[in-house]
């Protein structure tokens, strides 16, 4: 075994996954919608399988030329300069892959990368693998508003400088936040661009929840701040962007000098459908932009119901939740719940781990440890927190709610 993979040898979606796969609980646990892609996209893969044969064949490496076209147009509006579909984008299987190139074409043995908390797992193993080192700053909940919101869980400009070494190469950030939903406010950018840029940084942002903000939260994205563009690294995914997880595709944009470096890593080229398809439903939206008709308009108005009505119910049930002002997912505090837990096999492990088991096989519901977005030094603070994924048919919060009511 490699000295750099030694530890890399749990996964929390493996865990996870098996765990909802055996006890078939109502699963609100990994994030994925359970209802279909809007038919637009459904349409266009289905054009795409029967569009002849070389439809089923290789395309271009480091993306398919019409999605990366449709890309760069979409994104230059957005970005606010021009991006070069064949120099600036690179397509990948999922932003999983794409994370993990940038991390190895960019970090270097003995390289600090600063990761914000808490942070999508997959960062903390695909630094180790390429020899460098995860450094930590999390963001803290101060006491706000009444109701407790992400927008309260901020980033302390000194402590995140105080981490700054000679040996710093990137910083990663991720908005709308995977578990606790934060939008990073323009200042809060701001404040990390400078510190970028002062420090010769790299941003690695991870914005695979783009389109789906609330309650007039707005997405801004690094990239397009000032000094910005020529050292950010910014993915998205086109399994979040058009409910279609399984479709395994993202995007990475960045600049000519940087996709340079990365494109590489990127295996060179994907599944052709997908894109062909993907490539469709970004040219819809380019036309239908801000208008009520898009389905960047439509997703995050529909879920935004369902985050209202899963909050409902996890306050009635005295479960506080965090209102996310983006994303996925809502985070609830399970300390005022007193459960006996009866599960020797669990007995070492952190609380959110064992409520969460104990509820999966006892009472039926799959839900997320949070305490599994922290490093090993700050995790303990945060184990008190479960989260829930409220990208689900009403039908399936409901069976949620039946069981919660049931229980509390
Ligand atoms: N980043 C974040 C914040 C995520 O929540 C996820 C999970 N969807 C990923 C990256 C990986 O996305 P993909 O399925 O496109 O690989
Ligand atoms: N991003 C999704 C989540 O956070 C799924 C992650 C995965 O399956 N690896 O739930």
């Amino acid at each position: 075994q490699a000295r750099r993979t030694a530890g890399v040898d749990k996964n929390l979606w493996v865990e996870f996954t098996q765990l909802a796969a055996d006890y078939k609980p109502v699963n609100l646990g990994q994030g994925f919608p359970d209802f279909s892609p809007p038919q637009f996209v459904q349409d266009a893969f289905c054009k795409a399988v029967c569009g002849g044969p070389s439809m089923h064949q290789y395309t271009r490496a480091f993306g398919h030329p019409p999605l990366v076209k449709s890309l760069a147009k979409f994104f230059s509006r957005i970005v606010g300069c021009e991006i070069d579909p064949l120099e600036d984008v690179l397509v990948t299987v999922g932003a999983y892959q794409a994370l993990f190139c940038a991390f190895q074409a960019l970090v270097d043995e003995g390289d600090e990368v600063i990761i914000i908390e808490p942070f999508f797992d997959c960062y903390q193993p695909m630094v180790k693998m390429t020899g460098g080192k995860a450094v930590y700053v999390p963001l803290r909940p101060v006491c706000g508003s009444s109701i407790p919101s992400s927008g309260d869980w901020v980033l302390s400009a000194e402590e995140l400088a105080s981490k700054i070494t000679a040996r710093t190469k990137a910083i990663v950030i991720n908005t709308p936040n995977n578990p606790i939903g934060k939008v990073y406010k323009t200042e809060e950018l701001q404040m990390i661009a400078d510190l970028c840029i002062k420090h010769n940084m790299l941003c690695i942002s991870d914005e695979v929840y783009e389109w789906l903000t609330y309650d007039g939260a707005k997405h801004v994205k690094i990239a397009s701040l000032p000094g910005m563009w020529e050292r950010t690294i910014t993915v998205g995914s086109a399994g979040k962007t058009f409910s279609a997880t399984g479709w395994k595709l993202c995007r990475l944009i960045t600049s000519t000098t940087l996709f340079l470096f990365i494109s590489y890593f990127g295996l060179v080229t994907h599944a052709r459908l997908q894109q062909e398809a993907v490539a469709q439903g970004f040219e819809r939206e380019y036309e239908l932009f801000g208008t009520p008709e898009s389905y960047f308009q439509q997703l995050p108005a529909m879920l935004h119901l369902k985050r209202k009505k899963l909050a409902s119910c996890l306050e009635g049930v005295g479960l506080q939740p965090v209102m996310p002002e983006g994303g996925y997912f809502m985070i609830a505090d399970i300390s005022s719940v007193k459960v006996d837990f009866n599960d020797e096999s669990t007995k070492d492990e952190p609380p959110d781990f064992r409520f969460v088991k104990w509820l999966t096989k006892e009472k039926g519901l799959g839900t997320i440890p949070v305490s599994a977005f922290y490093s090993p030094e700050h995790s303990k603070e945060f184990d008190k927190y479960i989260r829930f994924c409220f990208v689900k048919e009403d039908s399936t919060l409901d069976a949620a709610e039946d069981i919660l009511r049931k229980w509390s």
